[in-house]
């Protein structure tokens, strides 16, 4: 990685924003781990764990897991080897946090505010279209559409081979929920952090915002 290029990156923008897919491209330009609070859920939720057991209820409706069960999940995550600079600095790419807030002071309040935060602005209309239409690989989690990026065997994987599932909150009535959750709770995060700011019209195809995306992070030119 560049001296100058941004170790810790936030992705900011509403559900179906393509947050995962943008994750993906600084991921391979940066190395940064990708931090991704939506799959570290997830997969808690998979395991049974206490969290997942505590988190579940609030993913299912569409609302926000509470601010003390994220940061806690967060402060454990950041603390492990992939996450560790050179310099003993602590990197990541967050994904999915934070989502209110008192959990981006929680970052500052521990010397982790981010360097850059890339915010994908895609209008409300065509996030609930990428959602209610996405499937999602079971085994890697790569995400699909029904009608925009079929897999090439229905219901299966074309990286992995898993099943693709239709996840309990890409359906109409949690998809609403989250945008509301969103617009309330998360999209003050724009103005808060307006200096490390680069908004990106996420509402382009995906190599254009790819693109777009390398050039605020200064990895092309
Ligand atoms: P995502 O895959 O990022 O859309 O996250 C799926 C669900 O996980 C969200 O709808 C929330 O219920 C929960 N979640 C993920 N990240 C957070 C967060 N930072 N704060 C609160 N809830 C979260």
């Amino acid at each position: 990685m560049s001296a100058l290029a941004p170790s810790r990156i936030v992705l900011l923008g509403a559900p179906g924003a393509g947050k995962g897919t943008v994750a993906k491209v600084i991921k391979s330009e940066l190395g940064l781990a990708h931090l991704s609070t939506g799959d570290m859920l997830r997969s808690a939720v998979k395991e049974g764990t206490p969290v997942g057991t505590q988190a579940k209820t609030f993913m299912d409706r569409g609302a926000l897991v509470p601010d003390d069960v994220m940061v806690a999940l967060i402060e454990e995550r950041v603390s492990d080897a992939d996450c560790k600079g050179t310099k003993g600095d602590v990197q990541f790419l967050l994904d999915g946090f934070p989502r209110t807030l008192p959990q981006a002071d929680a970052l500052a309040d521990r010397g982790l505010g981010p360097h850059k935060v890339i915010y994908l602005n895609v209008p409300k209309e065509v996030v609930v279209a990428r959602l209610s239409g996405r499937r999602t690989c079971l085994g890697c989690g790569t995400p699909y559409h029904i009608e925009h990026r079929p897999p090439q065997k229905a219901g299966v994987c074309d990286v992995c081979a898993s099943e693709l599932v239709h996840r309990s909150d890409d359906h109409e009535t949690p998809i609403r929920k989250r945008l509301d959750a969103y617009q309330q709770m998360t999209a003050p995060l724009v103005g808060h952090y307006q200096d490390v700011l680069e908004t990106i019209d996420g509402n382009q195809p995906p190599e254009v915002v790819a693109n777009s995306v390398l050039y605020a992070i200064g990895a092309s030119s």
